[in-house]
């Protein structure tokens, strides 16, 4: 779990995110004006999933001042 030192947020964060893993891949072509980036849809296949989120800023106040607090 994540936490703004500067505001307190604890919901929205801008980082990355890596996953790797076996999935079910479908493509389809986004409605035009679907505003969502979403062009690809998948489903986990199996149990074997990995992945990686490395958060860098606050989505709220743009500070990169993150605490990592355990759960
Ligand atoms: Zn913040």
């Amino acid at each position: 779990m994540y936490k703004c030192k500067n505001c307190g947020n604890t919901e929205k964060f801008i980082g990355i995110v890596s996953e790797k893993g076996n999935a079910i891949i479908y493509q389809h072509d986004p409605p035009k004006n679907n505003k969502s980036n979403c062009s690809w849809i998948y489903h986990l296949s199996g149990n074997c999933w990995k992945y990686k989120i490395k958060v860098q800023q606050c989505a709220c106040c743009k500070s990169t001042k993150i605490e990592k607090l355990n759960k």
